[in-house]
């Protein structure tokens, strides 16, 4: 009878002991998985495999190297140069995003000095990329201001004349990606400055932009502002 108590008893123990361990680790499960999960939120928080519309910051001024792989990345020859090579800058990647671009460039920007970017410009239009580039009037008269260069080669250019200054600096890039800040386009801004700039493909920045420079392009466009006069319209179109 003391024997059947006394295994009844080691039971009973075997069977709590059972259940404390089954719900130990059902609790250390539960914290397991809620460390994964939030391990994996910390580490991808957009999901794996898709890290999200870019989102990329530049600040400025910059070291100064040189940029000739951003225009010939498939040179076979070394550059002579004797500025610093294989550095990485922000200039350089900015550089490189501007030379991304595979249909359209939309440029708004208030002083256009810098000869790199006049040149990342003029390579895009050799290569078919629709360019559109809208500037402050005054300061397309300053020394080193690219604009004429831009329009000798045939590239779309309308000036703002308003009574303050067209003060932006922005482009988008195939309608998608916005270059944004505080950078203008010279090179004080780049080797002097503190600036800024964002790139982004977030779709809810890049979509107020291209609104923004259609609504500035229209308004700037110079058939409004110098409508041609009767005695300028050929006969043959005269109503
Ligand atoms: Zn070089």
């Amino acid at each position: 009878m003391i024997a059947g108590r006394w295994r009844g008893e080691i039971e009973q123990m075997s069977v709590v002991r059972t259940l404390k361990v089954i719900g130990l680790g059902a609790v250390v499960l539960t914290l397991s998985v809620e460390w994964l999960v939030w391990l994996y939120r910390r580490v991808c928080p957009t999901g794996l495999g898709n890290r999200g519309p870019l989102k990329e910051v530049f600040f400025f001024p910059t070291e100064v190297a040189c940029t000739e792989h951003v225009f010939n990345p498939d040179s076979l020859f070394p550059c002579p140069c004797p500025l610093p090579h294989g550095v990485e800058t922000s200039f350089s990647r900015l550089l490189g995003h501007i030379m991304s671009a595979s249909s359209s460039l939309d440029l708004c920007v208030f002083a256009f000095t810098n000869f790199s970017l006049s040149r990342a410009v003029l390579a895009l239009h050799e290569r078919g990329v629709a360019i559109r580039i809208l500037t402050d009037m005054d300061y397309t008269l300053i020394t080193g201001s690219q604009i004429g260069a831009i329009r000798r080669a045939g590239i779309c250019v309308r000036c703002d004349c308003g009574a303050v200054h067209m003060h932006h600096k922005f482009a988008v890039l195939d309608g998608r990606r916005l270059i944004t800040g505080s950078l203008n386009w010279t090179l004080t801004a780049i080797q002097s400055n503190k600036e800024n700039v964002l790139v982004t493909d977030e779709p809810d920045l890049v979509r107020p932009f291209i609104a923004e420079f259609q609504r500035l392009w229209d308004a700037n466009d110079p058939i409004k502002r110098y409508p041609p006069s009767v005695t300028e319209i050929p006969a043959s179109l005269a109503v």
